[in-house]
């Protein structure tokens, strides 16, 4: 025990941008090095501080998976403490019991099952297509894409939506942990081969997907047949509108979710912005990825990518992340809102 407090890392949940990814983080570099943690000043950051049903979801999950002692998991805490056990691999179901997001309880989760000998099969009830998370394709087609390119073996299969705030979606993920990993190098995009749009509808008139489509197809000048409105089936109402650029090198999503008081067209006009970024920009991974990308960089020990639009989230999370394993992050300026992102062992 003595040595254990020894060993543990303190973190103060408030710095940088303060928000849940701090928790996320140190639930999975937890859980991957076997060091416990005490984080205090949970989301200090937001308007509601300390951990919501999402986070607790991912707080329960890393403990189940991990057979975790953990002291502060409670809806609003904003201290915890969490001593990992051994990652066992298994049928595990995760459910957040509201629309909280659930493809970020997966994040958590994922890369300690993926580094443990064994298979699993994991169940995700809540909400999959959320506003500020990964919306499921984004898991499916973007980031699971990438990390089978390093030699991961996971699958994932929605089984149905679930959008804010009626939640009850699902889907399923499978991994068979322990194949090594190889490092990530996407330091260029190429030219687009395919775009494709999607405005997804639950419960809702048509019409709301036809006038996103139409802002689609007049901004970006999408085509006729990169284009459909898809009626899906879920518990409650909701609009998602994706677009895809698929690249020579990198695949990426950009979404914006349909809200009372907020017309088709603004949402679509969020999209468009996105992905007007990211052509423009000319590099691979969007911000958002470039997120989520840090994770595995971290756990190799090398790699990069070259991003645009970096969040101080991103930067917050490269803080967090060093704090756990021998890694530092170095991000060079490339121009025109671009960066290169670099990871290194630290001595
Ligand atoms: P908090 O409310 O404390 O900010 P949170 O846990 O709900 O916490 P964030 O810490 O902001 O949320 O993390 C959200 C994660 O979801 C980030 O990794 C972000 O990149 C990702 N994300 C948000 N929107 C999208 C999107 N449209 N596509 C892909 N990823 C997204």
């Amino acid at each position: 025990m003595a040595e254990q407090l020894a060993d543990r890392i303190e973190i103060d949940g408030s710095q940088g941008e303060g928000g849940g990814q701090i928790l996320r983080s140190a639930l999975t570099l937890s859980l991957v090095t076997g060091r416990p943690f005490r984080l205090h000043r949970i989301r200090a950051r937001r308007v509601k501080p300390g951990l919501l049903r999402q986070h607790l979801t991912a707080v329960r999950a890393a403990t189940s998976i991990g057979n975790a002692e953990v002291v502060g998991d409670e809806l609003g805490s904003t201290d915890l403490v969490f001593t990992p056990g051994a990652v066992t691999q298994g049928n595990y179901t995760f459910a957040v019991g509201s629309a909280g997001s659930v493809t970020l309880v997966l994040q958590t989760v994922l890369w300690p099952l993926l580094l443990t000998p064994g298979s699993s099969r994991l169940t995700f009830e809540g909400g999959t297509h959320n506003p500020m998370a990964p919306p499921f394709e984004f898991i499916a087609e973007v980031f699971l894409p990438l990390l089978r390119r390093m030699g991961a073996h996971v699958d994932a299969q929605l089984v149905r939506h679930g959008f804010y705030p009626a939640g009850g979606g699902s889907f399923v993920v499978t991994v068979e942990g322990g194949h090594p990993l190889r490092p990530l190098e996407l330091f260029a995009r190429g030219g687009v081969i395919r775009r494709k749009a999607r405005a997804l509808l639950a419960h809702l008139p048509r019409s709301i997907g036809d006038r996103e489509i139409r802002v689609i197809r007049n901004e970006l000048g999408l085509e006729r047949d990169e284009c459909r409105v898809v009626d899906v089936d879920s518990a409650g109402p909701g609009n998602a509108l994706m677009v895809w650029i698929e690249s020579e090198h990198s695949t990426e999503l950009f979404c914006a979710f349909g809200e009372r008081r907020i017309s088709a067209e603004q949402v679509a006009a969020r999209v468009v912005a996105e992905v007007r970024a990211h052509v423009e920009a000319g590099a691979p991974v969007g911000p958002h990825l470039a997120d989520q990308l840090l994770m595995p960089l971290t756990l190799v020990g090398r790699g990069g990518f070259q991003s645009h639009g970096l969040t101080q989230h991103t930067l917050t999370n490269m803080e967090i992340l060093g704090r756990f394993l021998p890694v530092r992050f170095e991000v060079q300026d490339e121009g025109e809102g671009r960066s290169r992102v670099e990871a290194f062992p630290s001595s």
